[in-house]
Formats: structure tokens, sequence, C-alpha cells
């Protein structure tokens, strides 16, 4: 058994197929492209499936791979058992209806004993219990002696997923030897500890199900196999797990440095350790390929192993943010097999910092809120956490449910999942109706049969009016031979002018008319294989199926998408020129005359950034660069230097857009012949949309011009209000805050001096209650300020004054200020406990000082029988 580091097995692995005569292809990025069932590549097959079902034509018949995968299903086992990672790249060799069983069979066992030669006896095979034919090909054939082979049911080596194509399989084991193993004397091959490891499963796809239990024969049946490399590794380097193999060690060496925990003293700070290691390569291999942290789909799960992982940092008493120090451990181990990983290295490292940081932020005052929630429910004797609670966690701290979830069962606690999500549902409705509702018409085509349907011919780059056949009609989610005036329907065609919404540029819209009627277009979308969805509005007569129609798109809306479209390549240009070539698009929203673009930054644009930025752009649409398209081999495009989309997989050929030498692009979108034709191009917003990623909205052509417009109106407007022209409204503006600023002071005297004759007048109507002076007014002031200055000059007239006074300022709100004067004091008079109760009379409260109070009341209507029980009061007080 040789001794073999990962990379090598890699790449023994790859050649050997290839002597086979297999394709050797790249690994597929770890997002899958144009397959919505799946949210991460989880085996080498999944990026083949059109392969298999013989949708597209495969470049050959042969292929093998390595392919990136991640598999959360397991992450309960990681760090715990010595095999599964969330992380694992898988070889595998496969037949698109080429050679079979026997080959595959063979092959492997070749490369098992003569390339890796691993010791036949300690290896074992089994196959599904039907299955006499691999039976007899593995034991007569190949030659492994009957004892090492074993049959089991369907659950372990039948591979079926629902109807389709589907098979038994065989999978390859290794024996460990009894040190690994859990010492049960029925300890064989299938058992879950970690002595005989699966390491290789090879599928023969031999029949297709129609779902209930009948099985026909496939014509062309395929093959496909699964080796995890880290698995194979660990086997052949005799290590204990996957996460001792050598390069995978590197990283967890790494990590325990980082923690100061020793690796392989404590078996819980093992576990730890390993976990961290797993998630951290999953994070780095995921963001590599475009994922960005956030709470939906992919983005969640990338989310939840970096929190998960930052938990149990926490676990080993690291208190800040380190994983983002691992990133560059990780890239090491993997470049050679995945060199763009070192090109992202600044881009990972700095998106996994900011994403540690913000949980970093608040995980500590969660896990203190977490610990008072189980306190509560054990004072409670509950056993389940509410979903209101796991969803504040969620909410407020940023705790992933499955996080929650995790901790809470460490300590024998559940979650009420349904409660919580209820709360996600709510919190979701409410941000779609404060966004308003843009749903689009939805179209269901699972079940109907439009295999047949060619692919739909665009003739959209070239022109904008052609002549089509109806080839479908979906009508309510149903095939239907014709649409009636009315209708709304989803419409296929053989050839179409329509630009179906893709790379971010919205759809066309426009018209189409056949003998007898019309309708309009209002969408169009596109699958994978490129048939064009065309949502429809039928407007009058019949249309039918077979029918001949003129399709004509609206060319005012489309020069303007052009706009919009020409110009964002020119922002990306011109933001990594102004910002550094760590701008990468990370999402686009191109519509008429309109553009979003997000991009990889880490702060928020300057105003000289933006400004600098906008001026280029508009300098190169006045340089009026010629737009030219065409299309060229993948490497050819990238030897030019074209920018490509992050994480995105291109096929052999990609089209490339072309501005003079100023941009040159990967695109499918349609552009202008001239850049000169993109207008005046305006920014008109720069935001935060998530960590590390930044948005710029822009106008271009007519809306820039609208917008022009618009705020010349506007200056008009206000300047027509000020009484001036705009050219001298800043002088003028400038003339009237200096004007007002006196009026204010000439009213603040006029005001006092009213206040001074008021006092006189306040102060003669006091009535005498012992030896203080009350006076209890109603006054028309709605300043609270000025209506306590009045009161205080009431009181500047005698120490023995009690003055209070109020203020109706609608129905429902009274103020009030009360003083008493110094001998007032003496006596016993208290403006706080005055105001206290009358405050009360009229529905309100406040209180104070002795000397000095306000108060707020509400039910205007009682005022004046309060006002008149003052002087009752204030004798009650008095000693
Ligand atoms: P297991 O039962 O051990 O989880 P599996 O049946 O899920 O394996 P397959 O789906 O057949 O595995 O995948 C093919 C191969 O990929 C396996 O034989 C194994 O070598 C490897 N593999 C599967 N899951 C993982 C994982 N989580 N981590 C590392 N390697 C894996
Ligand atoms: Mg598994």
């Amino acid at each position: 058994m040789k001794n073999m580091g990962l990379n090598e097995l890699r790449e023994s692995f790859l050649s050997f197929f290839e002597s086979k005569g297999h394709l050797r292809m790249d690994s597929f990025p770890l997002v899958p492209q144009h397959d919505k069932s799946l949210l991460l590549i989880n085996a080498g097959m999944a990026p083949f499936k059109p392969y298999f079902t013989g949708e597209e034509i495969p470049p050959s018949r042969r292929v093998t791979t390595c392919q990136k995968c991640i598999r959360t299903l397991d992450i309960d086992n990681i760090g715990k058992d010595a095999r599964h990672g969330t992380y694992f790249e898988m070889l595998g060799n496969f037949s698109f209806g080429d050679y079979f069983k026997r080959e595959v069979c063979t092959w492997a066992w070749e490369y098992c004993t003569k390339v890796l030669e691993l010791p036949v006896d300690r290896l074992y095979v089994t196959v599904y219990q039907e299955d006499d034919e691999a039976y007899d090909i593995w034991t007569k054939e190949v030659g492994v002696a009957p004892e090492h082979m074993r049959r089991f049911g369907k659950e372990d080596n039948f591979w079926e997923i629902g109807s389709g194509p589907c098979g038994p399989d065989s999978e390859i084991f290794f024996d460990r030897g009894p040190q690994y193993g859990c010492g049960r004397p029925d300890c064989d091959v299938g058992c879950e500890c970690d002595r005989y490891i699966e390491f290789w499963n090879l599928v023969f796809s031999q029949f297709n199900s129609d779902g209930k239990g009948n099985y026909t024969p496939l014509v062309n049946k395929n093959i496909d196999t699964g080796m995890g490399l880290e698995r194979i590794a660990c086997i052949m380097q005799e290590v204990d797990s996957l996460f001792d193999v050598d390069t995978i060690r590197h990283i967890t060496e790494h990590v325990s440095r980082i923690c100061g925990v020793t690796y392989g003293q404590d078996a819980q700070k093992d576990v730890s350790l390993r976990i961290i290691t797993d998630h951290i390569r999953s994070a780095v291999m995921m963001v590599s390929d475009g994922v960005m942290p956030s709470n939906e789909g992919r983005g969640y799960v990338l989310r939840r192993l970096l929190r998960r992982a930052a938990r149990h940092g926490r676990l080993l008493g690291v208190t800040k943010p380190f994983l983002h120090d691992v990133v560059e451990t990780v890239i090491e181990e993997n470049e050679g097999a995945y060199p763009h990983l070192r090109e992202k290295h600044d881009y990972i490292t700095r998106l996994i910092r900011i994403e540690e940081e913000r949980f970093g932020a608040t995980i500590e005052n969660g896990l203190v809120k977490l610990d008072a929630m189980v306190q509560q429910l054990k004072d409670e004797g509950k056993t389940v956490l509410s979903g209101d609670d796991a969803f504040r966690l969620y909410d407020t701290d940023g705790f992933p449910i499955d996080l929650t979830v995790e901790i809470l069962g460490e300590q024998g606690f559940t979650v009420d999942r349904d409660g919580f999500d209820t709360n996600m549902r709510e919190q979701k409705k409410r941000a779609r109706e404060a966004r308003g509702s843009n749903a689009l018409i939805g179209w269901e085509t699972s079940g109907l049969s439009l295999q047949e349907i060619p692919a739909t011919v665009f003739s959209g780059y070239e022109t904008l009016h052609d002549t089509g056949k109806v080839l479908a009609i979906i009508k309510e989610g149903e095939l239907s031979s014709n649409a009636l005036p009315g209708d709304e329907i989803t419409l296929l065609l053989d050839r179409t002018p329509f630009y179906a919404e893709s790379g971010g540029q919205t759809a066309d819209r426009g018209a189409i008319s056949w003998s007898g009627g019309s309708a309009e277009v209002l969408n169009v979308t596109k699958t994978g294989d490129g048939r064009f969805f065309h949502t429809v509005r039928v407007l009058d007569g019949e249309l039918d199926v077979d029918a001949a129609v003129e399709l004509s798109v609206d060319r005012t809306r489309r020069m303007a998408v052009m706009r919009a479209h020409s110009a964002t390549h020119m922002l990306q240009k011109a933001l990594r020129e102004v910002l550094g070539t760590h701008v990468e698009q990370a999402g686009s929203l191109v519509e008429p005359d309109r553009l979003r673009f997000d991009f990889t930054h880490f702060s928020a644009m300057t105003p000289e950034e933006l400004k600098r930025v906008e001026d280029i752009v508009n300098n190169a649409a006045l340089e009026g660069y010629p737009v030219t398209v065409s299309e060229m081999n993948i490497d050819e495009a990238k030897a030019l230097g074209a920018m490509a989309l992050f994480g995105e997989k291109y096929g052999n050929v990609v089209r490339v857009v072309r501005m003079g030498d100023y941009s040159i692009e990967l695109c499918g979108g349609t552009h202008l012949d001239n850049t000169a034709k993109v207008g005046a191009f305006r920014i008109i917003g720069e935001a935060s949309v998530a960590a590390g990623v930044r948005r710029i909205e822009a106008v271009t052509g007519v809306e820039t011009a609208k917008l022009f417009r618009h705020l010349d109106e506007e200056l008009h407007l206000t300047a027509e209000t000020l009484k001036t022209t705009p050219a001298d409204l800043t002088k003028r503006a400038q003339q009237l805050m200096n004007d007002l600023r006196a009026v204010g002071k000439e009213r603040d005297a006029l005001v006092s001096k009213l206040a001074a004759s008021q006092a006189v007048e306040l102060f003669a109507s006091a009535e005498q209650a012992g030896p203080v002076k009350v006076v209890a007014a109603r006054v028309d002031i709605a300043n609270m300020d000025e209506m306590r200055d009045l009161a205080d000059k009431v009181r500047d007239r005698g120490a023995d004054v009690v003055c209070v006074l109020a203020s109706v300022l609608n129905e429902s709100k009274i103020n009030y200020a009360a003083v008493c004067g110094k001998d007032a004091v003496k006596a016993g008079a208290h403006a706080g406990n005055i105001l206290k109760q009358i405050a009360k009379m009229t529905g309100g409260g406040g209180g104070g000082r002795p000397d000095s109070a306000t108060a707020g009341g509400k039910d205007a209507s009682k005022l004046d029988e309060a006002l008149h029980s003052v002087r009752t009061i204030v004798s009650d007080m008095l000693k």
C-alpha cells in the first residue's frame, strides 16, 4: 500500500481514467448551473444530470472529474466520526451510454489493487441482492473472493430518486482493522462504526422507474461512480480520520495553534477543532465560488457553517474573530488544484472576517440570553423553547435556527420549530408587503411533456422583428391547443427576437400578431437548455398552436435597456479603475435606462470616488468607442483579459462584448453599437446591500434627461417661491435666513414685554389663601419655556406667590407650569405636589420640586374645575 498525498491521489485517479479513454474535466463550481432542484453540488454526477437524461449531449461519452462537494446532511457527524466532512472532493468516472458493469468493476479493481496497491484481503465489495450479474462479474471475472462479497437490500445498494433512471450499485469497503471497530460480535461490512469504511460507490443505472415499482431496462445504460478523495487518502495514509490527512492536518494544526489547544489530548476539544477545520474549508470553497452569507438558500448554509465554527471557537476560549486567519492555510493546501483561490485570497479573507465580526458583536449577548431561556425552561419544568424565543435569538442576535437547536439539544431541550417558522413567514410577509408585490406570473412546466419541443432560436441580437411559429400554448398550467381574447398564456415558439430575462438584463416586451388577432408580450424567461417562455396576453382573435406569428420587440424600451446594459459594463470598468481590482460583479439589474450594479467592496464610496467614477463613464461615452460582439473560445477570451462573472461556469464558446480598448467582458446581453449612445450617465445612489457588497444605482439616456429636467423644475419652482431667479437662489436663501434670525429676535423681545404686562395682570387676580397669594389661570402659550417664564415673572412680584398656569394645546393635551415663592414654600406650599393633584384631575401626571414644576394633562373639559380647586389644594397644604 503506497503512502500517497491527497494531491497526488487526485492526479493518479484522473490520469488512470484518462488512460482508459476518459475526458478529464474540471470541477464544476459548487453553485449548480441551471439546476434549481439542488442548492449545492453534492456529488460528482450532479452537474452531469442533463447528460444522463439525454437532454444534452456530453462532450465525450467517457468523462472523469474530481468534483468539489458540499453535504450538510452529514453535519451532525462531522468531527465525531472519521469519515464525514461537509466539504469533500469526489473522484468519479462516468459513462454516458458507453461502457457498463464489466468495465467499471474491472477498472475499479485495477485502480485499487494495482495503482493504489491496496491489499486484497482488506477489501470488501457489496452488491444489490438481486444483482447476480454484478456478483458474477466481481467473483468470476474480477476475482474477488466470495467471502469478501456481501449482498444487501435496496436501502444500501440501490440508487433511486423518485421516478427516472435508477439502478443497483456496488460499494467498495476497506477494513481498517479491529482497533477502529466498535467491538460488537456482529460488526461487519456496513456497520456504522469506522472499521469497515466505504470509499467508492459504483452506480449502474440500468432501469427507468415509473415511480410505482415498475422498472423497464434503459436502452442507454450509464455508469456513475464516486470515490471520496479525503477518505481514500485517510486509508492510504493509514491515519485515524479525514482530519489527519496530509493537507487537512495542516489546517487542523493551524486551528489548534490559534485556539491554543493541543490536538489529540481532549476528545471533546478535538471534536471542536475538527468542526472548525471542516467548516472553514467549506466556507472558503463556497465563498470562492460566489456564495455570500445570507439568511436563505446557499447563503444560509454558509452563514450557518461560519457561525457554528465561531461558536466552537468560543467553546475553546477564542473570543475574537479568528476564522479568517485560517483562510490562508486552506488556500495554500488547495491552490494547486484550484488556482482561482489565490486570486480571490483577499476577497475571501475579508468576507469571512466581516461575517465573523458581525456575529462576534452579538454572540456573547445571544449566549447569555440563551442561558437565561434555558434556566427559565428548567424552572418551569419545560423542555421546549418557544418559537418566539428562538426567533428573537435569530432576529436580534443572528443565531441560525439550527445553531439554537443544536446548543439546546446538547442540554436535552428542543425548539418549537413550527412556531419559529410562523414567525419567519410573518417577517417575510411584512417585508414583502413593504416592498410592494411584484410577483411574476408563474408557470409550472413539471408534468408537462415539453421535452419534444426544441430550444428556441434567438434572433434578437440581430433583429427586433421576426416571424415564428407557435409550438405550444400553456394555459393555467396545462397544454392547450388554443388561446382566446383575455387569456394570459405562456407561449413557446420556434424562434424569437424577444430577449429573455437573464444576466440581470430584464426581458423584452412587445407585440405579437397573426392573421385575425394580436397579443402583447409581458415577460420572457428561458430554461437552461434554451427554451423561451413568453408570458403573453391575447388581445383579440384566437391563437392556435402551429399558427404563424409576427413578432415585434418594443424598440424604444429595448434601446433604453441596451443603454443601461452597456453603461453597466462601463461602470464596472470605472469602478475597478477607481477602487481596485477586488471589485467583482455580485449582481446586476438592467432595466430601461436604469441600472443597479452590486459589487464587492468593503467600505462606503466617498463623494470624490463617486464623482470620478461618473466622470470616467461619461468620458467613455464621449469617446464613442465602437461596441463589438464576437464569439470565441473561453481560453482565448481569458487571454484577452475578458472580465468573467465570479463563480460562473462558462461553456467552451463564449460571447465577448468589447468597447474599443476600454472594456472587454463575457456577456450574453444586448448592447449598443457605440458607447456614445449611452447618452449622459448619472449615479443616483450608493449603499450597502450585504457584508462587503455595495450597490450603485444609476440612470442613462432618457432617464438622465428626465432627472435633470426634474431638478431644473424644482430649482425654478423654489426660486419662484422665494421670489428670485435660480442664479440668485443661494444669495436669496442666505438673506432670508438672516431676516428670519432678526425677526426671531424681535419676536422674543416682544414676547418678553407682553409677558411682563401679563404678569402684572395675573398678579392682580391673585386670591388670598392664608398667608399666600394664589394665582391659577389659563393662558394661551404653546411653548412650555415661555409659559414657565411667565410664571416666574408672576412670582417675581412677591415671595408669597403660588402661581399655576395651564395652556391647552388641543383637546387632549394640556401643559402645566407651577412655581412657588420662597415664603410660600416656607408656609408649606409645594409646586410639584400641587401639579400632581391637578394633573391627575385632567387625566395626566407630573410633578417636581417645591419651588417649580411642570406637568401634562389630557382632558381639557376638566381644566376649569382643576384650576378652580388650586386654592383649596394650597390651603390644605399650609402648615
Ligand atoms: P456514507 O454512507 O459513508 O455517508 P454515502 O453513501 O453517503 O457515504 P455516496 O453518496 O455513495 O456516499 O458518495 C460516494 C463517496 O463519496 C463515498 O463512498 C465516500 O467515499 C464519499 N463521501 C460521501 N459523503 C462524504 C462526506 N460527507 N465526507 C467525505 N466523503 C464522503
Ligand atoms: Mg452519506
